[in-house]
C-alpha cells in the first residue's frame, strides 16, 4: 500500500513527533511505500494566494477557484502545490498527524489544505463525496490533544469528539471521496507516566501494522 503522512508540529521531540517516527517505521516495517510531508520541516507557506499558481487567468481579480479550474487545464499549480496533489493522487492511505488546536486543524495544515485541495484537481462539478476524485482511498486523522478524554464525551465540558472533527471527516476527507477510519486519538499525553505513552506508541505501531484490514467508519450527521 502506498501511505502519505500529512504531520506538522512546531516541536519535533513532541509526542506528535513520536507518532509520526512511529508511523513511518511501522508502516515501513509492515512492507508499506511511505511518503511524507513534515510541513514544519518544510516551513510550508499557510498563505492562499496567487503564489498557488505559474499562471494568471484574470489578473485584476483574484478568485481562487476560478484559478484553480484554469491551472488544472494549463499544468499551472505552483511546484510546492503539484507535488502536493500528486501525493495524495499517489497513495491508497492518508494520515494527518496533528495536535488538535482551537477544536480543529493547526493553521499551517489548514492552510495546506486550503492551498493543496484545489477545484478541477481534487473536487468540482458532480465529483463530491462518492462521486469523489478520490474514490477508493482511505484517510485518517491521528491527534493529540491537551483536554482528557472524559471532557470530550457527550455531556463532557468540551463535547463530543466525533462532532468536533466532523467539519474535517465529512468537510473535507469524505467530500474530496476518502474514506474514512477510525481516528487515532490520543489525550492529553502530557499529563501522562512515559510507560503509558511508550505503551501508546507500541498500540499505535501495532494498530498501522494491520491497517490495510481496516472497514471505514461512519461520519454521523451531529
Ligand atoms: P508534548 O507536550 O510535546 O508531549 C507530551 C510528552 O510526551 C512530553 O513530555 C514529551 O517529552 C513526551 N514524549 C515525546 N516523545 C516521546 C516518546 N517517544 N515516548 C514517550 N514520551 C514522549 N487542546 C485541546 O484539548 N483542545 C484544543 O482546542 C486545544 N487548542 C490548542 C491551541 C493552541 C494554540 C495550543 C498551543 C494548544 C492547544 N491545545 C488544545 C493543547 C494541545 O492540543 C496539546 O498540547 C497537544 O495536543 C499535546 O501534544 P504534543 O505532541 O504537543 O505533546
Amino acid at each position: 500500500m502506498n501511505v502519505f503522512l500529512v504531520y506538522w508540529h512546531n516541536e519535533p521531540k513532541s509526542f506528535n513527533g513520536a507518532m509520526f517516527d512511529t508511523a513511518q517505521t511501522a508502516l515501513k516495517s509492515a512492507g508499506h511505500e511511505v511518503r511524507v510531508s513534515d510541513l514544519c520541516a518544510m516551513r510550508f507557506d499557510a498563505t492562499s494566494d496567487r503564489s498557488n499558481f505559474v499562471t494568471v487567468k484574470d489578473a485584476s481579480f483574484l478568485k481562487q477557484q476560478q484559478e484553480e479550474m484554469y491551472a488544472a487545464e494549463h499544468n499551472g499549480f505552483a511546484p510546492e502545490i503539484e507535488a502536493e496533489i500528486q501525493k495524495i493522487e499517489w497513495c491508497n492511505l492518508m494520515i494527518w498527524q496533528f495536535p488538535l488546536w482551537w477544536f480543529g486543524l493547526p493553521g499551517v495544515m489548514k492552510g495546506w489544505v486550503d492551498r493543496v485541495f484545489a477545484m478541477s484537481r481534487t473536487y468540482g462539478g458532480s465529483r463530491i463525496y462518492e462521486k469523489g476524485f478520490f474514490r477508493g482511498k482511505r484517510a485518517m486523522l491521528s491527534l493529540t490533544t491537551g483536554g482528557p478524554e472524559q471532557s470530550y464525551q457527550k455531556g463532557g465540558f468540551n463535547g463530543d469528539m466525533n462532532g468536533i472533527l466532523r467539519p474535517i471527516h465529512r468537510g473535507i476527507l469524505q467530500f474530496v471521496g476518502f474514506d474514512v477510519l477510525a481516528p487515532q486519538i490520543y489525550y492529553s499525553p502530557a499529563r501522562q507516566t512515559d510507560e503509558t505513552r511508550k505503551a501508546w506508541l507500541d498500540a499505535y505501531a501495532a494498530r498501522l501494522k494491520r491497517i490495510e484490514a481496516e472497514s471505514p467508519i461512519e461520519v454521523g450527521e451531529y
